[in-house]
């Protein structure tokens, strides 16, 4: 059976769980340390525990109570375990004297679980220690510490800071007060004192004793130690124990800790007769600690058994109230946005069918096309002399000039890397798409910087990339013959007269747009007089240098126009050009002059666009199969495979980040705590009505 205290320190800890405070309302009994500097307090505690763990020096003076769980892990070890302990144990020389694998450490606060370096101990009790200023002076904010081995009894022990000895009068009236808070804070009720005093110090001035009979006049939760025994006469040092002098229900038992002249076996075998009727030695000393601490957690249990009730009862009431009994655990709740998320993600495959991948690939390979056009033709034709050409269809250099044009714009087109830049335009497009389902999403951390923002991107990159240069190598073999030789049926001509006439429209308004700002932006600076003046200026000026009239002063005079100005005028003569043309285009396509491909030379607007609707056919037919398909049936089973990876502490951080949420799954988790707990009291209390049943019995 597991001793009482060690299934109490569980129930603690549970209660810890829920909050510090928590557990602090429902107290539970601990035994209390107190003694002034050098009444051997360290040395005591150490020879509880087994071990020297506590730091020391003169600059080192807690600040801060020290919450010792001692629990011992003797029933866990099973014969393999403790062949392996032996093992270790062997082995010990060589890793160092401070690593003991027979004690584990931990500190819940600091997340910091299972040490077996006391070196590391040590400091990281120091460090805590130095968290309080020496300003503050003392914390009343305790240090967790959790020692396991199978060495040490079940415990809980408090080691108060060495400061509530030295209650002297130079001491600030604050440093006071906080002394006298944290003494009425620990020493008080169901906690048992240790009350450790010096055989060497007189007991009527042990610190320890006057602070213990405050809390507990009647000595009823005292127990005393003297120590150093070895420093006075033994006719004395057991008068002392024999506590007359100053009674305590528990009496005093007497240690002599492990000093450079005497063991504490020595001592009292050497003595014995001194102490007959005496409670000596840390054994003792331990089991009577014991003892002790499991009589006042039986006594405890009701009491803090009705506690827990009632507030279970109170917080089940709020779950009723604001939760409607809902239940909702982290991963539940993290599950049921994933769920939403690849219903989304499932939406957006509809999202993007073929036509729609059509038309995402139009937007962008018409640019190319316009691009194309305006550096191979109408950077030209805006050239006088070239536009005479247009209308000359007899001429031979004329006919050559749109022949080759023809052949060098399709082998651009063709030539664009339409593999890799289709493959990537629908890539980029699945992603901005999914960034646009995780800013509706509720929780922010599905935003931008949310962890799960990063992790939702990274798995669709990852899913995406895996086929992404294949699609690509695809996509660009399969366009490969229009790069040689392409047919079109004159249906096909019809539909593509048609949509280049729409897509020069388009243009035309696009120019016609960028004219209108511009001229606003000219004309606000002083009329529409300034802006013909300006207009008339440059052109002029072009006119000259065309006609290559270099007069030299004449070139380089500003008219008394700005140079941005002259820029900007330069710039809206461009756009009014550009007008002109594509309005003369618009006319000239839509006419009979391109009646059908065999006019195709002189209608390059209607053959690249066929050409372009032939490249988007085939690229979106192959990025369906290759890249989509795999995309949609993939990601969701890679989102499940990450997400089932994730720390129970993430998907904590998750789902608190939404307000609701993370009052919903508090009050939920604190329910559930409280249930265990008391589920485990329950029992504690039937085991105990059991046994007292039997014994009276027997
Ligand atoms: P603390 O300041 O109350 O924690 O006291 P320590 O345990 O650090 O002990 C203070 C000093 O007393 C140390 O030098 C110890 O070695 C010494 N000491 C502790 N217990 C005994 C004892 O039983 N006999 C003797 N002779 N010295 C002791």
């Amino acid at each position: 059976m597991v001793s009482l205290t060690r299934q109490m320190i569980e129930i603690r800890s549970i209660l810890n769980k829920i909050s510090n405070k928590m557990s602090e309302s429902i107290s539970l009994p601990a035994i209390v340390v107190i003694g002034s500097q050098s009444s051997g307090k360290s040395s005591v505690l150490e020879s509880i525990v087994g071990k020297d763990f506590l730091p020391k020096g003169d600059n080192m003076v807690t600040r801060r109570p020290i919450e010792l769980t001692l629990i011992n892990t003797k029933e866990n070890i099973d014969e393999e375990d403790h062949q392996l302990n032996e093992k270790k144990k062997r082995t010990k020389i060589f890793t160092g004297g401070d690593i003991d694998d027979d004690y584990l450490v931990d500190f819940p606060q600091l997340r910091e679980y299972n040490i077996s370096s006391f070196s590391k101990v040590k400091s990281l009790l120091v460090d805590l220690n130095l968290q309080v200023s020496t300003k503050e002076f003392i914390s009343e904010e305790p240090i967790q510490l959790v020692i396991k081995s199978s060495k040490v009894p079940d415990l809980q022990l408090i080691d108060l800071p060495g400061y509530i000895q030295i209650e002297s009068v130079d001491q600030p009236a604050e440093l006071k007060h906080k002394i006298r808070s944290l003494c009425d804070k620990y020493l008080q009720k169901p906690n048992i004192i240790l009350a450790i005093s010096s055989a060497d110090v007189d007991l009527a001035n042990s610190t320890a004793l006057k602070a213990a009979r405050q809390m507990d006049q009647k000595g009823e939760r005292t127990l005393g130690v003297i120590t150093k025994l070895d420093l006075v006469s033994p006719g004395q040092a057991a008068q002392m124990l024999l506590n007359k002098k100053y009674p305590l229900k528990m009496g005093y038992v007497g240690v002599v800790n492990n000093n450079k002249k005497t063991t504490e076996k020595g001592y009292f075998e050497k003595n014995k007769l001194f102490f007959k009727n005496c409670q000596f030695s840390n054994r003792k000393l331990r089991k009577k600690l014991i003892t002790i601490l499991e009589m006042t957690m039986s006594k405890e249990l009701k009491p803090t058994f009705i506690k827990l009730q009632q507030e279970l009862d109170n917080t089940s009431y709020r779950f009723k109230v604001e939760f409607n009994d809902r239940q909702l655990t982290p991963r539940t709740y993290l599950l049921s946005q994933i769920d939403v998320l690849k219903l989304a993600v499932k939406e957006l495959q509809d999202l993007f069918s073929r036509s729609e991948l059509k038309s995402i690939l139009r937007q962008e390979l018409d640019q190319e096309v316009l691009n194309i056009l305006a550096a191979n033709y109408w950077n030209d034709l805006e050239n006088e002399n070239v536009t005479n050409l247009v209308g000359n269809t007899s001429d031979e250099k004329a006919l050559s000039y749109w022949h080759k044009n023809l052949e060098l714009s399709t082998s651009s087109l063709t030539k664009l890397g339409i593999g890799r830049m289709t493959t990537s335009i629908i890539t980029n497009s699945i992603l901005s798409e999914l960034n646009n389902i995780l800013y509706v999403l509720q929780p922010n951390s599905f935003k931008q910087q949310g962890f799960l923002f990063t992790l939702v991107n990274d798995i669709a990159i990852q899913v995406l990339n895996k086929n992404f240069y294949s699609t690509a190598d695809q996509v660009e073999n399969c366009i490969k013959p229009f790069k040689y030789e392409v047919e079109i049926e004159q249906r096909d001509w019809d539909d593509s007269k048609q949509n280049s006439v729409l897509l020069l429209k388009e243009e035309l308004k696009q120019v016609e747009e960028n004219k209108f700002l511009l001229k606003n932006l000219l004309t606000g600076n002083g009329g529409s007089k300034q802006l013909q003046q300006l207009l008339q200026f440059i052109k002029q000026r072009v006119a000259l240098a065309n006609g290559k009239v270099l007069e030299m002063n004449k070139l380089e005079y500003d008219g008394g126009f700005s140079k941005i100005l002259l820029e900007k005028g330069k710039k809206y003569i461009d756009l009014e050009k550009r007008e002109q043309l594509l309005k003369f285009r618009i006319k000239f396509i839509n006419g009979k002059q391109c009646r059908d491909a065999k006019s195709m030379d002189k209608c390059p607007e209607i053959y690249l666009k066929a050409i372009n609707e032939k490249l988007i056919s085939t690229a979106v037919l192959f990025l369906n199969i290759e890249l989509l398909s795999d995309f949609f049936y993939n990601f969701p089973i890679e989102l499940d495979s990450k997400i089932s990876e994730l720390s129970i502490d993430d998907i904590e951080m998750f789902a608190k980040q939404d307000n609701k949420i993370s009052k919903h799954i508090e009050l939920q988790k604190r329910k559930d705590l409280l249930e265990l707990a008391l589920n485990k009291m329950n029992n504690l209390l039937l085991y105990e009505k059991i046994s007292k049943k039997q014994n009276k019995n027997l």
